[in-house]
């Protein structure tokens, strides 16, 4: 008998009137993203998806990987379908999950009946296929209070279906609910991390990253590719706009104080991201800025470098300590890539001595000698959009 996964939903159960918007959108993505791993019936009822492989060529395990990263999925359990009689249940359990229950020390039954038909209750239930699995396992002890191994049994509509301890899913809001956003990408630990976590409100994300060819090499921008890339785990596919950032950077070098060099520089990557964002149809702008962590994340830059736009800036890593950072990038699986060290443009041209209290009013008189449009206009020609997705075969998003 073939396997299938249950997908609980998390938080958008609770989310009233919009609760069957998320749930469609929720369904559609978890049927795109099955598509890479062969033919799959994707199907929603009583707050769970429902995903159930249709012959033997599919990918079970890559699906099941896959289904980990969806957004909106609070814990999901693969488990065994089989009629809704004890004997059925019983035999399926001993055939599914038998070896597993021999290596623990002790178990539990865990009975859930949504189909009410079902003539014995939960609690009958439990106990008539703990009583059955304890004679049948003499070696393990039955305990309820903190066994060492729980039997799920949910009796629901189409069949019963046995498992294991769920696993927790990736949790969020479905991707696509929540609009969409641009995140200014670098090669670091930080932004990819804000991506994920705004990604994980439900929100479709395209990124823009700024690169300074020959001072940052063709390697820093591979590496900003596959960060994005791994981000697309979770978020689905994204453009990449890489924008040519040398002019500017060069110009900045050539015509303004050194102290303002990065702030000048922030400012325009976030003209800039804004005028992408805005064609991407991109409500908010994202950043991996984190508060104290460098001279350019002050309140006083922030309000320099967010003054040139007026949508909102999303940096949903202010308030963390670093490690907390890490331990995220580590758990989604881009640390590894961003402590490769190539550089960044924002390493290029570093002032000896950065501002870090500045006022507007220092930044425009800064500023004064560059044709602040014409070289927006010439970085926003220079864009190069490149099509970032996790899988070659998936069409998710
Ligand atoms: P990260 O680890 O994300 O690089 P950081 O701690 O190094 O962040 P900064 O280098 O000051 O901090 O950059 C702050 C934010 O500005 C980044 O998180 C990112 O959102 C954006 N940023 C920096 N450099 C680039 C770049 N080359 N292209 C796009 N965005 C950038
Ligand atoms: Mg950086």
């Amino acid at each position: 008998m073939k396997e299938i996964f249950l997908l609980k939903l998390g938080e958008i159960v609770l989310k009233g009137a919009n609760k069957r918007q998320f749930e469609a959108k929720l369904r559609s993505n978890v049927r795109r993203r099955m598509k890479a791993y062969g033919e799959f019936d994707v199907y929603l009822m009583q707050s769970t998806v429902y995903v159930e492989p249709m012959n033997e060529e599919c990918d079970v395990d890559g699906a099941w990987e896959a289904c980990r990263s969806i957004f909106g999925v609070v814990r999901l359990c693969r488990c065994r379908p089989c009629e809704k009689n004890t004997d059925a249940i019983f035999n399926t359990i001993e055939e599914y999950l038998g070896d597993e229950l021999d290596c623990a020390k002790s178990f539990k039954v865990e009975s859930k009946r949504s189909d009410k038909a079902f003539p014995l209750n939960s609690i009958q239930l439990s106990q008539e296929i703990g009583g059955r699995l304890a004679e049948a396992h003499p070696h393990v002890e039955v305990d309820v209070h903190h066994p060492d191994y729980t039997v799920f049994v949910e009796v629901r509509d189409l069949a019963a279906y046995v498992h294991g301890p769920a696993e927790p899913g990736a949790g969020g809001l479905p991707t696509g609910v929540g609009g969409r956003a641009m995140c200014l990408l670098s090669g670091g630990i930080d932004s990819p991390v804000a991506a994920w976590m705004i990604a994980k409100r439900g929100v479709e994300i395209e990124s823009v990253h700024f690169f300074s060819y020959p001072y940052t090499s063709q390697l820093a921008k591979d590496k900003v590719l596959e960060l994005a890339r791994l981000v697309t785990k979770y978020s689905g596919r994204m453009t990449v706009n890489v924008v040519s950032f040398t002019e500017i950077q060069e110009a900045i070098r050539d015509n303004c104080p050194e102290e303002y060099f990065t702030l000048i520089m922030r400012r325009f990557m976030m003209e800039i991201s804004q005028r992408i964002a805005k064609e991407h149809g991109c409500g908010a702008l994202i950043t991996g800025e984190n508060l104290g962590q460098v001279a350019s994340q002050t309140m006083e830059a922030m309000t320099v470098t967010g003054a040139v736009v007026d949508i909102p800036i999303f940096m949903p890593l202010v308030g963390m300590d670093k490690e907390e950072i890490v331990t995220i990038a580590r758990k989604i699986g881009t640390l590894e890539t961003s402590i490769l060290p190539y550089e960044d443009c924002c390493t290029v041209f570093t002032p000896k001595h950065p501002k870090t209290k500045p006022t507007i009013g220092q930044l425009l008189n800064a500023e004064k000698r560059l044709d602040r449009e014409a070289l927006i206009q010439r970085a926003l020609e220079s864009v190069e959009k490149i099509q970032v997705k996790y899988h070659e075969d998936e069409a998710f998003c």
